[in-house]
């Protein structure tokens, strides 16, 4: 196995698969759990001092045979004014030059994606969908099936038109003045699907329901040649969430702590058991690991950037 990895793009072989993280933000994050700050810092030695921990958005690429996967598109394209909006909030944070410069790097085509996997309907997973032409969004991989969960799925009469009274405005305007109207796009053009339950999209590709972040959040699983790869989305925001399956980053924004802690508890030991490769959203880049058993719970295991081989090199 080997990692080919520059600032933006890391890429990765599992069996006959290549996996590649697409990096396109990341920065400085405060640690803000359900638990107080005098139990987390105790429970996390190594984080005693710390002011904030890094944080990114990344996006996946998987290549498999003949299906190219995207997971979660996130923001859009540097120099588009949703994008400059949202660098705009997230100053002190750096930028990647975008999934369109990955996947040419790549050298992957928008309309040879085969399949988007939207883990859930968070704005930070799917931003990127659609490209803007002429004032219009366009599904931006106008061949792919998308995929999201039922559950994460309203209808128009079901989204609130005005911000609630205690509504965070910006996560309002992301949400239901962005994202929603390019999650339109892509149902009006026929390319959604939304799954329930353990879904097979490609070979050796399966979504598995992991409620919590949202009720519709699937994460992915990815098997070739005896080995296996997770894509957890955000089952976990922080890799210390692994360790702590009751702590999540905050109970607003829709998220379920109860579902939380059934869906980690139903596949963290498995996915350990496993001993597959690992990654999830928002893991500092390029977020590699392992989930390894530890007493009676898991704990994640970062895979070190020591031996960086090129793929090239290594076939
Ligand atoms: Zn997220």
């Amino acid at each position: 196995m080997s990692a080919d990895t520059d600032d933006f793009t890391s890429t990765r072989r599992i069996g006959n698969v290549t996996v590649s993280l697409e990096l396109e933000m990341s920065g400085p994050s405060t640690i803000d759990l359900n638990v107080d700050e005098t139990t987390w810092r105790k429970a996390l030695p190594e984080l005693a001092d710390a002011e904030w921990v890094p944080f990114s958005m990344s996006s996946a690429v998987i290549q498999s045979g003949q299906a190219t996967l995207v997971i979660d598109p996130l923001i859009d394209e540097p120099g588009s004014r949703l994008r400059n909006e949202v660098e705009d909030d997230y100053r002190h944070w750096s930028s990647s030059p975008g999934l369109r410069a990955g996947l040419e790097r790549l050298g992957v085509a928008n309309d040879a994606v085969t399949h988007v996997v939207i883990t859930h309907a968070h704005f930070d997973h799917c931003l990127g969908l659609t490209i803007e032409q002429h004032g219009e969004y366009r599904p931006r991989f106008p061949n792919a099936r998308h995929y999201l969960g039922a559950a994460d799925w309203l209808e128009p009469e079901e989204r609130p038109a005005v911000p609630p009274p205690d509504a965070d405005t910006v996560f309002f305007r992301w949400t239901f003045e962005e994202m929603w109207p390019r999650l339109d796009e892509i149902q009006r053009a026929g390319l959604l699907e939304l799954i329930e339950g353990p879904t097979a999209i490609a070979p050796g590709i399966t979504l598995l329901p992991a409620p919590g972040e949202s009720p519709g959040h699937h994460i992915v699983r990815g098997e070739s040649d005896g080995e296996s790869i997770y894509h957890l989305g955000d089952l976990v925001h922080y890799w210390f969430e692994l360790a702590h399956m009751g702590w999540i980053i905050s109970e607003s924004e829709g998220r379920d702590l109860q579902a939380m802690i059934a869906s980690r508890r139903d596949l963290l030991p498995r996915i350990a058991a496993e001993q597959a490769i690992v990654t999830f959203s928002h893991a500092e880049f390029p977020g590699w690991g392992r989930i390894v058993e530890d007493g009676d719970w898991v704990r994640w295991e970062r895979i070190p950037l020591l031996q960086i081989d090129d793929l090239e090199r290594n076939g």
